[in-house]
């Protein structure tokens, strides 16, 4: 991911002061080391019209995994878990903000020992960000950028040229210009408005986010038209960190951005901007969680799966209620395997906790004999993470072959999108959603899943039930051999 920052300049104003500004010399290229990797400065040109910086971030997944999983306690990497390093994301916008305060340190303060009077002298400047993701769209780009003076170029970027019904990614090509700002005003505006922009997870690891937002917001923050939807999300995404409990700061850091962790966000930003309530409900996920359980115990089920466990919030939850005997977690990612073993501190648990709980590896869209047996199972917004075509092959694993006696179903509903503060319109909620269904659609799914393997079906609002749209979240709890009894009802 990279960034390039331009100037113009005259005989008497060479735009190569550019790199007094930057504290960097424009005849060298430079690499800086931080714990994510490299960042590298160069200039591609550097004369006295046209003078152009570029930060190049280059992010080292393996670095981050290997020092997420604990360097220096010895021992191989885990192959397993290095093979799924692929899959992370690398545009994260919010590690080049901390690349650019940290390489571009005294020019964001506005410092230049060499050349006093430079910093607060205005120049045109110019910056491109080929791949910005966006989280709001090219609008709201605009919308938080125009304001402080940008002339602001957004378009959109194909989320992937082979699969158009896709749509737009959330990411776009963004320019900047404008003549009146300096340097330091400029940098001080990415440093916080590209980790708003950022849906991806932070990499925020400080205590003091607050003092640093009010620090680089300073001068342009407070009169800020957006200043509440900026504030909202910077500070929920630091409040989404901080409450996690501290050994889980390195699993963050490892996270990829996940739903639950985007929809936390969100529910807390629509909190805060849309009501102004001072109280945050609480997140859809955790909502989600309380009616599971809650369905769980009215099942009277005792040894229950949770397929698609992704990081193991859920089978935590179920870990502290004893009337659960067993409970077994399953995904097909070694990588969210290895953090949900991390999170349950499975290597560091008692004898009798640990016979409680398995995670195992596995794909739902085969037939699986080790799930047979069971009481319950749960598929907690896992059915939308599987292309269509896949879904009656997962429907077989589970209601035809594995047969728990009750079964959960969750997953988005499409029609609550537009309340989400965030969303760009036809947008789903996560990157990874091969599809998001209506309430009709859902429900039409859930009665023919159940009429075809003997089960009844109830349904359930989890969050909000709004009186236009619905819930956020719905959910199907199937019951084995009570079909005639739910056909009554
Ligand atoms: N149940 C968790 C995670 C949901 S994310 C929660 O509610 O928060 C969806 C999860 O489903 C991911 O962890 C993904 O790895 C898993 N998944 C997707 N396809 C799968 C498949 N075919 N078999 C097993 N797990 C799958």
């Amino acid at each position: 991911m990279f960034l390039t920052i331009s100037t113009t300049g005259a005989p008497e104003r060479p735009a190569t002061d550019l790199g007094f500004l930057l504290h960097k010399h424009p005849e060298k290229a430079q690499a800086f080391s931080t714990s994510y990797g490299t960042a590298h400065v160069l200039y591609p040109e550097a004369d006295a019209e046209r003078c152009t910086a570029a930060l190049l971030l280059e992010v080292d997944a393996v670095a981050l995994v290997r020092r997420g999983k604990g360097k220096g306690r010895g021992g191989a990497p885990d192959a397993a878990l290095a093979q799924y390093v692929n899959d992370r994301p690398y545009a994260a916008s919010s590690l080049l903000a901390v690349a650019l305060s940290g390489v571009f340190s005294s020019a964001m303060r506005g410092v230049c020992n060499a050349r006093p009077e430079l910093p607060a002298q205005p120049r045109p400047l110019r910056i491109e960000v080929p791949a910005l993701p966006a989280r709001g769209g090219p609008d709201l780009v605009r919308r938080l950028f125009e304001p402080l003076g940008w002339t602001v170029t957004a378009e959109p970027v194909a989320l992937d040229a082979e699969f158009p019904e896709w749509g737009d990614s959330r990411y776009v090509r963004l320019v900047l210009e404008a003549d009146t700002l300096t340097l330091a005003e400029a940098l001080r505006h990415l440093y916080v408005l590209l980790p708003v922009l950022d849906d991806a997870k932070h990499y925020w690891v400080a205590s003091d986010e607050v003092d640093k937002l009010l620090r680089a917001g300073e001068g342009w923050l407070p009169a800020h038209p957006e200043q509440k939807l900026i504030a909202g999300r910077y500070l929920s995404r630091r409040w989404s960190l901080t409450r996690q409990a501290m050994e889980r700061l390195e699993l963050v850091r490892l996270a990829e951005a996940d739903d639950t962790d985007v929809e936390e966000i969100d529910n807390a930003v629509a909190a805060e901007t849309e009501d102004g309530a001072e109280e945050k409900p609480a997140p859809l996920a955790v909502q989600r969680r309380e009616a599971i359980v809650a369905a769980l115990r009215a099942s009277g089920a005792a040894r229950v799966l949770d397929l698609g466990c992704g990081q193991g919030q859920l089978v935590q939850e179920l870990l502290r209620d004893p009337s659960f005997t067993e409970i077994v977690g399953v995904d097909v990612s070694m990588r969210a395997l290895a953090i949900a073993s991390r999170r349950l501190r499975l290597d560091r648990m008692g004898e009798r906790q640990a016979a409680r709980v398995q995670l195992l590896q596995g794909s739902l869209a085969y037939t699986d004999h080790r799930l047979e047996g069971y009481d319950a199972a749960v598929l907690s917004e896992v059915i939308e993470h599987l292309d269509l075509p896949r879904l009656p092959a997962l429907e077989y694993a589970v209601f035809g072959a594995a047969r728990p006696r009750t079964v959960l179903v969750t997953t988005p509903n499409v029609e609550y999108n537009v309340r989400w503060e965030s969303l760009p319109a036809g947008h789903v909620r996560h990157g990874d959603h091969r599809f998001e269904w209506t309430r009709e659609e859902f429900r039409a799914w859930a009665r023919k899943v159940a009429e075809r393997h003997g089960y009844g079906v109830e349904f359930v609002p989890v969050g909000p039930d709004d009186p236009e749209v619905g819930p956020p979240t719905q959910m199907a709890v199937f019951r084995a051999g009570t079909a005639k009894e739910a056909k009554a009802a």
